[in-house]
C-alpha cells in the first residue's frame, strides 16, 4: 500500500507515521519547507506523545519520506489524504482554501484512478467542492480520469494523538463508491482487527458526524461549567453534583469536568463552523450558541476570581501554572492560558508562567513587549514561578501541578492564594494547609 498524506500537522504526521509503522510506505507533504527540512533531520516539530520514537523509526525504515513536492508524493501512491488545517474563516465557517489549493494540485497532476480523502475537518459538502475542483483542473488539461473523494474524519485527541490513531474508537469512511470503498478497508484493516472498528456511511453522513462529535463533547463542557457557575452562587460543590450525575450510566464520568472553559485547535473552530452550517441551512442552533457563549464567558471566570480575591493587581505577581490548552500537548490555541494572562498582563500585573511542553509556543502568543518590560517572565522551574507571588493560578492540568509539595509552594508564595481553573486540589486540604483556595464551583 502507497499513500501520500498532505499537511504534517497534528493530524497529518501521525496518520503518516502509523500507517508508515503498519508496513505502508508512505510520502508526507508540506507547504513548509522549514518543517521538511527539519523533518527529515529528525527533528518533529510538535510535542506529543510517542510521536518522535515513531516517526525516527520509520524513517529509518524506509516506510516514510518527507516532501514538499505534491507531484513527486502522487507519482508513488494512489491514495492521497487531505490534512491541511481549516481554521476559522471571517464569518464562522471553515476556511477551505488550503483544502482546496491541495485538491487543484491533484487535479493538475493526476494520472490514473486515485482516492483523495479528505482527513481534514470540512464541513457538509466539502467532498463536492473538493471533487469539481479536480475535475474542473482535468477539463482544463483536456483528459479523463477515474477518481473518488471520500469523508474520512479523524478523531484523535492531542496529548494521546499515537495511541488514539492507531487503537481508533472508530473509523468514520464516507464513501458512495465500492471501488474506494474497499481501498479504504484495505488502508484501515490493521486498525481494526481485533472488532470491526470501519462504520462506512455517506459523504456527507461523515462530515456531520465529526461536527456532531465535537460540538456533543463541548455541549458537555459547556453545561458542566454553567452548572459549576451556578454551584458557586448557591453554595454547593460541584464535583459532589459531578459524582452524582456521572454515575448514571446516561451520563456517565467522561468530560463532565468544570474548568475556565474549552480551547484548542477543534472545539471552538468546530462549533463555530457548524453554526454557520445551521445558518446556511436555515435551522436556529440555539444550544449551539449557548454551548459558545458560556464558554466565552467562561475564560474570564478564573481572572475576575483572581480580581476578586487580590483586589487591583497592579504591581501584583501572578503565578500561571499550565499554558497549553490541556495536558500532553504544546498546542496553545485558543488555550484560556490567553485571554487570562493577556488581561493580567494589561491591568499592569507580573505574570510569571511555567508549562512542562508549551513555553516555545507561548512565546509566539504574547506581544514581545511584555517580556521586553518584565510583565510576563518565563520560569524553567515551577517553583521559581511561584517565588515571592501574590497568587497562584492553576490552568492546565498537567500531572507535575497535581500533588505539588505543598510546605513548598506555601512557603515561597508571598500570599497563600491558589486559584484552580481545573478543580485538580481539594478545597478542605487546601484551606487546612493554611491556602486561600477558590476552585470551579467548589463550596
Ligand atoms: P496543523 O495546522 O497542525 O497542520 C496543517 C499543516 O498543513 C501545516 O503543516 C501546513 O503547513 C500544511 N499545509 C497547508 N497547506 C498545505 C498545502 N497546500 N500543501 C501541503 N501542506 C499544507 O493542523 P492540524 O491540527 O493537524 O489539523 C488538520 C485538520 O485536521 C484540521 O481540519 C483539523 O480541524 C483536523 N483535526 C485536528 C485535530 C487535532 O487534534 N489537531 C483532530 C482531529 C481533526
Amino acid at each position: 500500500m502507497r499513500i501520500s498524506v498532505v499537511g504534517t500537522g497534528y493530524v497529518g504526521l501521525v496518520s503518516g507515521a502509523c500507517f508508515a509503522d503498519m508496513g505502508m510506505n508512505v510520502t508526507c507533504v508540506d507547504i513548509d519547507q522549514a518543517k521538511v527540512q527539519r523533518l527529515r533531520e529528525g527533528h518533529i516539530p510538535i510535542f506529543e506523545p510517542g510521536l518522535e520514537p515513531l516517526v525516527k523509526r520509520c524513517v529509518a525504515q524506509g516506510q516514510l519520506h518527507f516532501t514538499t513536492s505534491l507531484p513527486d508524493a502522487m507519482a508513488n501512491s494512489n491514495v492521497y489524504f487531505i490534512a491541511v488545517g481549516t481554521p476559522t474563516g471571517e464569518d464562522g465557517s471553515a476556511d477551505l482554501q488550503y483544502v482546496l489549493a491541495v485538491a487543484k494540485e491533484i487535479g493538475e497532476h493526476l494520472k490514473d484512478y486515485a482516492v483523495i480523502v479528505d482527513k481534514s475537518t470540512v464541513p457538509v459538502g466539502t467532498a463536492d467542492k473538493v471533487r469539481a475542483t479536480i475535475q474542473a483542473e482535468l477539463d482544463k488539461r483536456g483528459v479523463s480520469i477515474d477518481f473518488d473523494v471520500v469523508s474520512n474524519p479523524e478523531f484523535l485527541k492531542e496529548g494521546a494523538a499515537v495511541d488514539d490513531f492507531m487503537k481508533p474508537d472508530r473509523i468514520v469512511i464516507g464513501t458512495e463508491s465500492e471501488r474506494a470503498r474497499a481501498i479504504m478497508a484495505e488502508v484501515y484493516q490493521e486498525f481494526s482487527r481485533n472488532h470491526n472498528k470501519i462504520m462506512f456511511m455517506g459523504v456527507r453522513d461523515a462530515e456531520m458526524t465529526k461536527y456532531a462529535a465535537n460540538a456533543m463533547l463541548a455541549t458537555k463542557i459547556s453545561f458542566m461549567n454553567e452548572i459549576a457557575n451556578l454551584c458557586d452562587a448557591m453554595d454547593v460543590d460541584v464535583e459532589q453534583v459531578r459524582h452524582g450525575i456521572g454515575s448514571d450510566s446516561r451520563i456517565g464520568y467522561s468530560f463532565i469536568y468544570p474548568g475556565c472553559g474549552y480551547g484548542g485547535s477543534c472545539f471552538p473552530k468546530d462549533v463555530k463552523a457548524l453554526v454557520r452550517m445551521a445558518h446556511e441551512a436555515d435551522v436556529k442552533p440555539y444550544v449551539l450558541d449557548a454551548v459558545e457563549a458560556r464558554n466565552a464567558d467562561q475564560k474570564k471566570v478564573v481572572a475576575a476570581k483572581t480580581q476578586r480575591l487580590l483586589g487591583n493587581v497592579k504591581g501584583k505577581r501572578i503565578a500561571v501554572w499550565g499554558l497549553a490548552f490541556k495536558p500532553g500537548t504544546d498546542d496553545m490555541r485558543e488555550a484560556p492560558s490567553i485571554p487570562f494572562i493577556t488581561r493580567m498582563l494589561e491591568a499592569g500585573a507580573t505574570v510569571c508562567v511555567h508549562d512542562p511542553e508549551a513555553m516555545t509556543t507561548s512565546k509566539r502568543e504574547f506581544a514581545p513587549k511584555w517580556i521586553e518590560n518584565g510583565q510576563l517572565i518565563y520560569c524553567n522551574n515551577q517553583f521559581d514561578a511561584v517565588k515571592d507571588a501574590d497568587a497562584l493560578v492553576l490552568l492546565t492540568e498537567w500531572k507535575q501541578y497535581r500533588q505539588p509539595d505543598f510546605a513548598r509552594l506555601l512557603a515561597s508564595l508571598k500570599a497563600p492564594v491558589v486559584i484552580d481553573g481545573r478543580n485538580v486540589y481539594n478545597p478542605r486540604r487546601m484551606k487546612a494547609l493554611g491556602f486561600t483556595y477558590e476552585g470551579i464551583g467548589r463550596r
